[in-house]
């Protein structure tokens, strides 16, 4: 039996990650069952045909050429006293120490016909290659259940292939993890223009069919009826992007501590049991802001957990700061971008809230193809401290939400933010008379007189 220093179970981000800090110092093994580690977030783009499928695929070099032993495999169960890892094949490796990096899986709710031909979900690559399959047979019909942005960027794809979709969410508004029902507007509008039936405040209750799906049964009585399908083909499917759910397979019954959204860790990515660590989506997330659990999984949250653990087994102090949720995404001619709190969890939380909001254009306003762009600051009325930040644009948006969740995790107030220096450029930027921030903080200052 191998005996690794290092044994991680989980081949996606985190893995990676681990593999390319550790795999020269420790003897170090990566397991993943998968033919190939996917770059998820490009998934959208292969069904569309912005890009090939096999572009999507992460080269296992990734792995192999930073030192570490890729083991393709599927761990059935790991004895945490004897620290061994059982595969479905009843080999095993033994482990000095185990990392655990197993993510998290879409969520299909349990309802009626949810186990009928034709339901799926988006995170894999054997569900891509399956969509895919199905677009280029001519899938005619998909109902996509989840208005967050992998459901509309998936439904976008879809639609961009000639498929008639619905797009359904039990939120009022989309995107509703990351923007407030007054920034959505416009986008629900552009999601239409798209051809895509747009359906909010509304629940998938029941997928009707004798063998594949026939019929979406929406709690508001609405039906979604598929064309009757030529032979063996699927002329519909409805795909659930209605959230992850951690793959807590291997811990469940174990002395390793769960929380409601995954294994609890502490600042150095420790679980309970000695020598047992946990990073990536499979962990229970916690703000930066709050410190109390966060939902939402997302590689830019997996990928410096796994860092923290990584520099840390090779000796150095470093502490996980928790997450603070930028994240971004594209809705038709618009980037969205969302970090902190919305308005809406800050108060479900039970902070007073401020909220300011400003409006310029990505360029000046006298050059070609100047575009809107507007912003939405989240700020606590008691302390004055940065929350959240929307901005939906018709430039890219991520460097403006790395800054903004820069300024949440140092505890920038609105005064600080209204005192921001900043830079202006005809082709990137509106005028030096002003910048978006600092007009949206001071907003917030002119309302509150402060
Ligand atoms: C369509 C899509 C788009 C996305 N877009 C973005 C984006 O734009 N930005 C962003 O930050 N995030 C995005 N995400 C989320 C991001 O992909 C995840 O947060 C990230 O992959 C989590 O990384 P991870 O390493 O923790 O887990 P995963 O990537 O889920 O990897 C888990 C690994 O563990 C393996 N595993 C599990 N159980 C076992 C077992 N028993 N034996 C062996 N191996 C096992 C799995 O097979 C897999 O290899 C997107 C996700 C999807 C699906």
């Amino acid at each position: 039996m191998n005996t690794y220093d290092i044994v991680v179970i989980g081949g996606g981000p985190a893995g990676i990650t681990l593999a390319k800090l550790l795999g020269k110092t420790f003897s170090t093994a990566i397991i993943r069952p998968e033919d190939y580690s996917m770059i998820y977030c490009a998934m959208p783009y292969a069904i569309e045909g912005l890009i090939n499928t096999e572009a999507t695929f992460k080269s296992d070099k990734l792995v192999t050429d930073a030192g570490a032993v890729l083991i393709r495999n599927t761990v059935k169960s790991v004895d945490y006293d004897q620290k061994l890892v059982v595969f479905e094949d009843e080999s095993s490796i033994a482990y000095t120490k185990l990392i655990l990096a197993t993510g998290a899986n879409p969520f299909i709710p349990p309802i009626t016909g949810s186990t009928l031909r034709g339901v799926g979900a988006f995170k894999t690559q054997a569900d891509l290659v399956w969509i895919e399959n199905l677009v280029e047979q001519g899938l005619k019909q998909a109902v996509v259940v989840g208005a967050g942005a992998i459901g509309i960027e998936l439904a976008q794809a879809l639609s961009f292939r000639d498929v008639v979709v619905d797009l359904v969410d039990m939120a009022p508004s989309v995107l509703p993890n990351l923007v407030d029902i007054d920034m959505a507007a416009d986008l629900a509008k552009e999601i239409e223009s798209q051809s895509i039936h747009l359906h909010l405040n509304s629940r998938v209750n029941e997928l009707v069919g004798t063998e594949g799906v026939e019929s979406v049964v929406l709690d508001t009585g609405h039906r979604i009826d598929f064309e009757p399908a030529e032979g063996d083909s699927l002329s519909g499917v409805v795909l659930f992007a209605a959230g992850m759910k951690p793959d807590l397979t291997l811990v469940e019954g174990s002395a390793i501590e769960l929380g409601r959204d995954g294994i609890i860790v502490n600042d150095a990515m420790e679980t309970s049991v000695k020598d047992v660590y946990a990073v990536g989506d499979c962990v229970q997330y916690i703000s930066g802001i709050t410190g109390k659990p966060l939902s939402g999984k997302l590689a830019t949250n997996a990928v410096p957990m796994a860092k923290v653990l990584g520099f840390n087994l090779l000796g150095h102090k470093r502490t996980y700061p928790g997450f603070y949720n930028g994240a971004a995404t594209k809705v038709g001619k618009y980037f969205i971008g969302g970090t902190g709190l919305s308005e809406s969890t800050a108060r479900s939380m039970g902070y007073e809230v401020v909220c300011g909001y400003s409006q310029v254009t990505t360029k000046f306003p006298i050059m070609p193809e100047a575009r809107k762009k507007k912003m939405k600051l989240v700020v606590d009325a008691k302390s004055h401290r940065i929350l959240g930040a929307q901005v939906v644009s018709g430039e890219p948006v991520a460097g403006r939400m790395d800054l903004l969740t820069f300024a949440i995790q140092k505890e920038s107030t609105v005064e600080d933010l209204s005192a921001l220096s900043y830079a202006s450029q005809p082709h990137q930027s509106f005028y030096p008379a002003a910048n978006i921030v600092v007009l949206a903080a001071e907003d917030i200052r002119e309302k509150q007189g402060w």
